[in-house]
């Protein structure tokens, strides 16, 4: 009997995982299309000065219009993305689309200073003529490599030091800012920072939405920022919700923040009436 259960509890498992796979494989199909098809878009989240309240420029956050499901967040499909490898297309993609829609703003605008943080998978880091393919974006886009901020996990770093140090060095040397993006969630440790060419470190939001409520976050914040400072290194906080984090973070003179107390992540018609605003030009635009 105990045999008998154990087998029918076996088999409710095996008709769940088979779900899941299905599900995935169906996720794998539908990804390969959308790839074809260009499904993809960006959503657009202002960077702030905290110390001049201005908006900076925008980190580029993917989207995927499904034909059926709607839009697709890329906690979603990038994981799957990662494994299949198409996230190096969508990657490009990604990229050449951010770097278009900047250059696009800054001559609508006149206003060369805004920049564009676009996420890096570390399947990028392994390809071999990266550096090149960037620079090509840049020039074909007429950008200056200090108008592209290129985010990576603290995981890269981990993987494989020596092949991604030079791949990052590369970078580096184009003129490109490195931004190390959801700094404490990983096994880092500020210790190591030295040996990567990371020039911002990006507060994991975990640690910026608590700081107002839990005092170990605050600290954690804390350390962070005076650490980040001492290394010569910049930071941005991520997820600013309340105005209590913006006020503690600004003491703290933390640099830069981005989150839903300034802006959601918004398509790119809002993000252009956001600089609009900014710059009090909204009325010349909403009458163009
Ligand atoms: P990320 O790079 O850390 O991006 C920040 C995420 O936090 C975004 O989620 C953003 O919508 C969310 N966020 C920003 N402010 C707040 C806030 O105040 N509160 C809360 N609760 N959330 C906030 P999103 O757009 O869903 O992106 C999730 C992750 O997917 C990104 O995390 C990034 O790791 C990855 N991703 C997005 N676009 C790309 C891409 O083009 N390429 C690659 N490789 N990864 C991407
Ligand atoms: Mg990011
Ligand atoms: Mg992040
Ligand atoms: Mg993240």
């Amino acid at each position: 009997r105990a045999k008998a259960l154990g087998k029918a509890r076996y088999k409710i498992f095996d008709t769940v995982m088979y779900s899941e796979t299905t599900k995935l494989l169906q996720l794998e199909i539908d990804l390969r299309r959308a790839v074809e098809r260009q499904e993809f878009l960006i959503h657009y989240q202002p960077i702030v000065s905290l110390k001049t309240d201005k908006i900076i420029g925008f980190e580029a956050l993917v989207r995927w219009q499904h034909p059926e499901r709607g839009l697709v967040f890329p906690t979603e499909f990038i994981p799957v993305a990662e494994e299949t490898g198409l996230i190096v297309p969508i990657g490009y993609w990604v990229l050449r689309e951010a770097c278009r829609q900047l250059h696009e703003w800054q001559q609508q605008f006149l206003e060369n200073k805004l920049i564009i943080s676009v996420n890096l998978s570390s399947k990028h880091l392994s390809q071999s003529h990266l550096s090149e393919q960037i620079r090509q974006i840049l020039r074909e886009n007429s950008l200056e490599p200090h108008n592209l901020k290129l985010e990576i996990t603290e995981s890269v770093l981990m993987e494989n030091t020596q092949s991604v140090r030079t791949k990052l060095l590369q970078l580096r040397e184009l003129g490109i800012e490195l931004h190390l993006d959801d700094f404490g969630t990983g096994y880092s440790s500020l210790s190591y920072l030295h040996c990567f060419p990371i020039n911002v470190l990006k507060i994991d939001r975990s640690f910026v939405n608590r700081m107002d409520i839990i005092g170990e976050s605050a600290e954690i914040v804390r350390t962070i920022i005076a650490l980040a400072h001492n290394l010569g290194i910049d930071v941005t906080a991520e997820g600013i919700e309340t105005v209590e984090q913006l006020k503690q973070l600004r003491i703290l003179q933390c640099k830069h923040g981005q989150g839903n107390f300034f802006s959601k992540p918004v398509p790119a018609s809002a993000a252009r009436a956001l600089i609009a605003k900014q710059l009090d030009l909204y009325q010349f635009v909403i009458h163009n």
